[in-house]
């Protein structure tokens, strides 16, 4: 089968490799449909993130299943989400809910990005993938909703879900600030599920214009960042004070910090109220300061680290299938499998590659 192979930054080629085949009973392999490049993968392919290749590439995808296993809890012919990280579902930390750090798999283990785990699990833009413990892993995907639509459920679209979904649920109709930026559609999904759940004002920075029109029409308020000026005015406002409470920036219950520099990330938590909750989905390469003496005075909790994609995933599809939440407006471009190379390095926040081969 065809298999789509990072090599070095810039460089990817197709590879014919051998086709999986079913080794246990709960397993199943499945054949993507619609795959959508995670925020991560721009950066990996354009080598700002350094990754070693060659590993097999892509990791949100919208599949088929092709084979299962009899104890699989799926068929063929189901449409299903796979989520990007591997988990088993049975031991103690999956059953938490953290199936980001299930014990049956190496840490960070993941499709698409055998450097963060060391091991091969195949990838997305391929013929096929294995699924193990299919039986936990596949959710199917509900019958009205649009594969390519939801091609990013598998990691970005929950991503941004839980970093407002659980605070919303603690403090229904809250204000919510999402400053974007690096993470460019896990911003995006954030403030859109923040609107399908019903928070009050949800204001979008990002000095991106592309990725401020996606959040307006997801239904948040967006404006450019500006963050020089905004900060000069908190400087001024603050007095100097580093238990000045609200810095001089509007306040919110809930943050999100998905612009990955560390001056953002201080006008995150500045904007965060008294006893708020920021959430950081981006990524900080290299030493990252925080404002703890800010953060002591107001009683912030700040949050950060990967998602479970699997836990939160039952959740985003129901919103989606209701008709509240809406991941296809950050949708940048769709194209086929074959041109996924031209397209991977695209700037727009959402590529999604519909199965041609
Ligand atoms: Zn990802
Ligand atoms: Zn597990």
């Amino acid at each position: 089968m065809r298999q789509l192979t990072f090599i070095k930054p810039g460089k990817f080629e197709w590879h014919d490799v051998a086709a999986p085949k079913l080794k246990a009973d709960t397993d199943a392999i499945v054949r993507p449909v619609a795959v959508a490049r995670c925020d991560l993968d721009l950066y990996i392919a354009s080598g700002f993130v350094p990754y070693p290749g060659p590993f097999a590439f892509g990791h949100e995808a919208v599949a088929d299943v092709v084979d299962a296993g009899p104890k699989a809890n799926v068929q063929k012919g189901d449409r299903v989400v796979v989520p990007f990280q591997l988990s088993c579902g049975r031991c103690d930390t999956c059953k938490r809910g953290f199936t980001n750090t299930c014990e049956s798999f190496a840490p960070r283990a993941a499709y698409g990005l055998k450097p963060t785990s060391g091991t091969e699990y195949g990838g997305a833009l391929s013929d096929l993938m294995y699924v193990p413990f299919a039986d936990h892993m596949l959710v199917r995907l509900p019958k009205g909703l649009d594969p390519v639509a939801v091609a990013s459920a598998a990691d970005n679209v929950p991503d941004g879900w839980r970093a407002v979904a659980a605070h919303l649920k603690a403090r229904p109709g809250a204000n919510v600030l999402v400053v974007g930026g690096l993470a460019q559609s896990v911003g995006l999904y954030a403030a859109g599920a923040a609107v399908s759940l019903g928070a009050g004002r949800v204001l979008y920075l990002d000095d991106d214009p592309v990725r401020r029109a996606a959040a307006t029409k997801l239904g948040a308020t967006a404006e450019p960042l500006n963050l020089g000026e905004r900060r000069g005015k908190t400087s001024v406002a603050a007095g100097g004070s580093p238990l000045a409470l609200s810095g001089g920036t509007e306040q919110f219950e809930i943050t999100v910090e998905a612009c990955g520099n560390v001056d953002a990330l201080d006008f995150t938590i500045s904007s965060t109220a008294p006893n708020g909750v920021c959430t950081g989905v981006a990524i900080h390469f290299g030493p990252t300061p925080m404002p703890l003496t800010k953060m002591y005075g107001k009683g912030i909790t700040f949050l950060t680290g990967r998602v479970h994609a699997r836990a939160d995933l039952p959740a985003v599809l129901e919103r989606c299938e209701s008709g509240h939440f809406h991941p296809e407006c950050v949708t940048s471009r769709v194209v086929p499998f074959s041109q996924s190379v031209d397209a991977m390095t695209d700037s727009g926040p959402k590529i999604v590659f519909t199965n041609d081969i």
